[in-house]
């Protein structure tokens, strides 16, 4: 399936914050963002550095980083706050909270941007679809209204198959926009832009490039890598020109800060009733399970907390969640654990979701509680498992783990008794 991927980034996001935050508490006052106004530095000695400016500041030719002695000379009638990073930590996770309300599959970026993986929610948010804007505008459009309304400030949101175009799309002409940089697009909205604009590109950067004749994206992307690679260093010439011609990662990095996770969901094609859970529900957290097992196993990886979570027909969004005895990565223990979660979620007595009628539009799987393997949980099914898999050699070292796991806990021995029991 074709990837669906939003960038969204909060406008001037500390000149944003501390207008709503102004405002809140006197409404009479100045609204920051319609003023020239910056955030930072000290008003009356005018020391220190602009940490942001407002869109009219900006038409002064002022700047983030500037000094804010400098900024008063372009604009003497400047506005100036001090920064306040408790308020902004606050909306800002107040911010991603609101986008994980959309889709679980969220990678914060920085305090006030994030790719959202928007893939599979097509039919989930098919109500948001109007003659205006189809999907995903009109998922882009929702999104941005009611971080406006809900919490007082505007986003940009920037929409393509990958994180760099999607990136360079919410950069586009701000703020309370929403753009779109499909593939097709690319060359006549990224290519015409200087080749500073490209996301990645440094200032350093640019300059070379520019010593060479290559002005804009499409240069960079017309050049010949070899020759970029030979001006610029391996890495950085690789990059330049797979930026410049649009290509960019596509999955996203899901764990987060406060409590790492690995999740993936999908949109079910109908709803899921109490009838179709076993033919259609029980497959799809089978897929799911095996999804995230594999992102954990690249990651070398493991996840102690299993959780599921849906999404009802009345948009509502339920989990539940239980800790394994150890981590795993295994997606047979996933999926056993997520399928057992799910069941209780749809049928426990009285309280279960499918038992009042209502049908699942989304299902997902996850684990946090994620540690490098000091808490893992090896169990002989898990080793019963992979040997019929034919993964020899891991079964091996794992083998070999549970052996000094056991050895230190009971002493030596104890590993050949039970794994023959087992057997
Ligand atoms: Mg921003």
């Amino acid at each position: 399936m074709e990837k669906i991927i939003f960038h969204v980034d909060v406008n001037s996001a500390f000149l944003s914050w501390s207008a709503v935050k102004r405002l809140k508490e006197d409404p009479g006052a100045v609204d920051l963002r319609t003023v020239p106004s910056i955030v930072g530095g000290d008003e009356k000695t005018r020391h220190g550095i602009v940490t942001a400016a407002s869109i009219p500041a900006k038409a002064y030719g002022i700047k983030t980083a500037m000094t804010v002695n400098e900024a008063f000379r372009l604009c003497p009638g400047l506005l100036t706050v001090k920064s306040d990073f408790l308020t902004y930590e606050e909306y800002s996770r107040q911010f991603i909270a609101i986008l994980r309300d959309f889709t679980d599959i969220v990678e914060q970026a920085s305090i006030d941007e994030a790719y959202m993986d928007v893939s599979s929610t097509r039919r989930l948010y098919s109500s948001y679809e109007s003659k205006e804007y189809g999907f995903p505008l009109s998922l882009a459009h929702a999104l941005k209204d009611r971080i406006k309304k809900e919490l007082g400030f505007t986003v940009n949101v920037g929409i393509s198959e990958n994180c760099l175009l999607a990136k360079m799309a919410s950069d586009f002409e701000k703020p309370d926009k929403v753009h779109t940089l499909y593939p097709d697009e690319i060359e006549k909205k990224m290519w015409p832009l200087p080749v500073r604009d490209l996301f990645g590109c440094g200032k350093a950067t640019a300059e070379k490039l520019k010593s060479f004749g290559i002005m804009t994206i499409r240069d960079a992307a017309r050049a010949d890598e070899k020759f970029l690679k030979k001006v610029l260093g391996e890495k950085a010439g690789i990059y330049i020109h797979e930026s410049a011609n649009g290509r960019g990662r596509d999955s996203l990095e899901t764990e987060r800060a406060d409590s790492k996770s690995y999740s993936n969901e999908v949109t079910t094609e109908k709803d899921i009733t109490a009838e179709s859970f076993e033919d259609e529900a029980i497959p799809i957290v089978e897929r799911l399970s095996e999804s995230v097992s594999r992102r954990l196993k690249n990651d070398k990886v493991f996840g102690k907390t299993v959780f599921v979570s849906v999404k009802t027909s009345d948009f509502k969004r339920h989990s539940k969640q239980t800790a394994l005895s150890g981590s795993t990565d295994s997606s047979k223990v996933i999926c056993e654990t997520a399928v057992s979660l799910l069941r209780e979620l749809s049928f426990e007595k009285g309280r279960g979701l499918l038992l009042n009628g209502k049908g699942y539009r989304l299902i997902g799987v996850g684990v946090s509680g994620i540690d490098h393997g000091e808490n893992r949980q090896i169990s002989l099914f898990e080793l019963e498992n992979e040997t019929s898999n034919g993964r020899d050699r891991e079964r091996e070292k794992r083998l070999d783990m549970l052996s000094d796991l056991l050895d230190k806990k009971f002493g030596k021995g104890v590993i050949k008794k039970g794994f023959d029991k087992g057997k």
